[in-house]
């Protein structure tokens, strides 16, 4: 049985092109979408991810603005900047680089965060609302994965979702979306037990780990759809995912490669949010 590669790069190159029609028609109403990013500390992965997500919004229109903080900086100046982020109309989206160095409490400063801002979906307002079935801003990795999902047509009712980490950015708002959708939902983490018991009646198997080649093929079920959202760097400095890849392939009927799946979704969702949050600060969606 072949297996079907799910294209993130292709798809989000797709949703890309289609926000770049969207700002243009809002420029054309003198509207310049505009995403605020607060980076804090000298994480290189961090400033990677800050660094695509700025070059995307220059790709498609959006203005980005990144006010980079130095590793020892207090909560209160941070809170400060937020505070004049929320205040300024012309800053539609803001979003804080996870994760943030130790001494700075990371719920504070999301609930600084004015919801209607909120383009990556983490303040308590916008993680209650995704609880209660009504989301606002859903949470940029996980959106992207349901999109994947539907793109290529793969069913999720009745299905069996097992998911692997129970992060707040990935595993934990991930289930409530496939929870959402019909799926029966079983997420797993460090202290499950029996973990290849579980992830073998898997019929979505999605992987948010941070280990790289952690699930083999013995750990998953022919014909599974498997979702590979780890990023990890090999010995030989090469991204892979959390899922032994090559050997993974040959057993399922869908697969995310690392990279060119997950990534590059994550990413179009944010720019999606973007405009969302813009729109609806103008007044152009209720
Ligand atoms: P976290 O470190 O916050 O969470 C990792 C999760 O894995 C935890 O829930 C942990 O369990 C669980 N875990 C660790 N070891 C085991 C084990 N032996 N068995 C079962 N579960 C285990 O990571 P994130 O969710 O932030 O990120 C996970 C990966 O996804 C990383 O590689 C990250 O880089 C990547 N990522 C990729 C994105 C993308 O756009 N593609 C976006 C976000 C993240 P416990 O809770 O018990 O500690």
């Amino acid at each position: 049985m072949g297996y079907t590669l799910i294209n993130g790069k292709f798809l989000a190159s797709i949703i890309k092109e289609d926000l770049k029609i969207e700002i243009d028609s809002l420029r054309k109403k003198g509207i310049i979408p505009s995403l605020a990013v607060i980076l804090v500390g000298e994480n290189k992965a961090s400033e990677k991810y800050v660094s695509f997500k700025e070059k995307t919004c220059q790709e498609i229109g959006i203005k980005s603005i990144v006010f980079k903080f130095s590793e020892d900086t207090q909560e209160e100046e941070i809170t400060k900047l937020i505070d004049e982020l929320n205040s300024n109309p012309s800053v539609n989206g803001i979003l804080i680089q996870l994760p943030l160095p130790k001494h700075i409490d990371q719920n504070n400063l999301l609930l600084k965060i004015d919801p209607l801002k909120d383009v990556d979906g983490f303040t308590p307002y916008c993680l209650g609302k995704l609880l209660m079935d009504e989301p606002l801003f859903v949470p940029c990795t996980p959106k992207g994965i349901l999109r994947m999902l539907d793109t290529y047509e793969i069913g999720i009712e009745g299905k069996n979702a097992v998911i692997v980490g129970r992060s707040i950015i990935v595993g934990k708002p991930l289930s409530l979306l496939l929870l959402k959708r019909n799926a029966t939902v079983t997420i797993c983490h460090s202290k499950t037990e029996s973990l290849e018991e579980i992830t073998r009646r898997a019929d979505i198997l999605c992987v948010a780990v941070g280990k790289p080649n952690f699930i083999t093929e013995d750990m998953v079920k022919d014909g599974a759809v498997v979702i590979d959202i780890g990023i990890n760097v090999s010995a030989y400095g090469k991204i892979i995912g959390d899922v032994d890849f090559e050997r993974v392939k040959e057993k399922v009927s869908f697969i995310t490669p690392v990279p060119g799946g997950v990534g590059p979704m994550t990413i179009a969702m944010l720019m999606e949010n973007t405009i969302f949050a813009t729109k609806l600060q103008k007044g152009l969606i209720e």
